[in-house]
């Protein structure tokens, strides 16, 4: 794709290939010591180019957009950059008289600062699981299987199939056997693994609705006339890579022989206008969209029951972090879907629910035209399999904190979330025309 505007990388008067490529660091203080995640905001079409030649080259790990070419005009750039890059690429930036600002400046001591906090408390609350605290793959696994004992009367767990590494893929069936047929609503989270707030919103969401379940008419309601499957973690490996290994781990974990990289991207591995723009074909890159569609066993068996149960299931919600929005399609291209009106007025009343909790501001819209283009999502394949209602949530922050989420914002950002799923839900079991 040529770059729109600007002059030819080649007579950019600084010198890219004098960036030093990141090297994985190792050694003294831990994987992330010294590396800053810094933003941007790229003023006009020479300062795009400059950034988008500069992060596609050193390989830096984009945070917010999620590849170099999702860079634009007047948006947010957040990127993480390694301390041996940041000595090169900061004085560049400087010299190319390219704004930045330092959201994170060491993001090893961040991230040591939360895991630091959460060692001293106790993981479980006094009356029970604690949900204000991030919990590891093992942790939600036990969790499920509790659940399946302790509430049989509403939950019901199995497995749709097995991860590459050969995890099951559990999913939580929720509401009362009350009615032969009903309508239900899939939730997933975490198909991107460094994206922690998703798991955690959707073990908030079933903790809700089994706590308030005999109290509020609103939640009675939805479990009567609805099923909720609940999928906490859909990359399990990536997710269970992010707490041992790499806590910015964002794609599956299959492997790459020919490339020796690892993982593709859940969200790019979709039979939907696979591998068009906003996605990769290159098995290093973050967006990597797999050597074929459904290449990745976890997607390959969600949309195997997708399919299968596309007649009930009404709704499609899909959980990531960060940026406070709400997506609905399309993602892969700039037009209106046909039950525009219906979903339109679905999100509306559904970020407006979410701020009356604490008053946070989500964006909506169409997936491509908020956020950026992106084809083989989940989400515009769930549309196109005849769910009319698909809705991707980009949860909190906006940056200040991206993917390092204090374990004390867990709650304010479930609670508000709570009231925009509510929302849909209710709006769902009203008519629209
Ligand atoms: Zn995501």
């Amino acid at each position: 794709m040529p770059l729109p505007g600007g002059r030819p990388a080649a007579l950019l008067p600084l010198c890219l290939l004098c960036l030093q490529a990141a090297l994985p660091l190792r050694g003294h203080g831990g994987r992330y010591a010294g590396d800053k995640v810094i933003r941007v905001v790229p003023e006009n079409a020479r300062e795009t180019q400059i950034l988008r030649a500069a992060f596609n080259r050193l390989k830096v790990d984009l945070w917010q957009p999620s590849s170099p070419f999702h860079i634009i005009e007047g948006t947010v750039t957040d990127v993480r950059v390694p301390q041996n890059t940041s000595r090169s690429l900061l004085p560049y930036l400087q010299q190319a008289n390219i704004q930045y600002t330092i959201l994170i400046s060491d993001l090893q001591k961040a991230i040591e600062n939360q895991t630091g906090l959460r060692s001293y408390r106790n993981r479980r609350s006094l009356s029970g699981y604690n949900y204000e605290v991030y919990h590891s793959l093992e942790e939600i696994q036990s969790w499920m299987h509790h659940l399946n004992k302790t509430h049989s009367d509403l939950v019901h767990m199995f497995s749709v199939g097995k991860s590459y590494e050969g995890r099951p893929l559990f999913v939580l069936k929720l509401g009362k056997r009350s009615q032969l047929y009903k309508k239900a609503v899939w939730i997933d989270c975490g198909i991107h693994a460094r994206e922690w707030i998703g798991p955690a919103f959707c073990q908030w969401f079933v903790k809700e609705a089994l706590q308030t379940y005999q109290t509020d008419p609103v939640m009675r309601k939805m479990l009567t006339q609805l099923y909720f499957y609940i999928m906490p973690v859909f990359n399990v490996d990536g997710y269970h890579f992010s707490w041992t290994n790499d806590r910015f781990w964002r794609k599956t974990r299959s492997k790459n022989t020919r490339f020796r990289c690892y993982g593709v991207d859940a969200n790019r591995n979709w039979k939907v206008k696979w591998c068009d723009e906003g996605a990769s074909f290159h098995p290093c890159d973050d967006t990597y969209c797999g050597p074929f569609p459904e290449s990745e066993p976890e997607v390959k068996a969600v949309a195997h029951f997708l399919r299968k149960h596309r007649k009930q299931i009404k709704a499609y919600l899909s959980f990531h972090a960060y940026a406070q929005m709400l997506l609905y399609p399309y993602s892969y291209k700039y037009a209106t879907i046909p039950n525009f009106s219906c979903v339109e007025s679905a999100a509306y009343n559904a970020v407006n629910a979410l701020q009356s909790a604490y008053g946070i501001r989500y964006r909506y819209g169409p997936a491509s035209s908020t956020l950026y283009v992106s084809s083989g999502s989940s989400m515009d394949w769930a549309y196109k399999n005849g769910i009319p209602y698909a809705f991707a949530f980009e949860l909190r922050d906006t940056g200040h904190f991206g993917f390092l989420l204090p374990e004390t914002l867990i709650k304010p950002t479930c609670t508000e979330t709570m009231l925009a799923v509510k929302n849909i839900t209710l709006h769902l079991l009203k008519k629209c025309h």
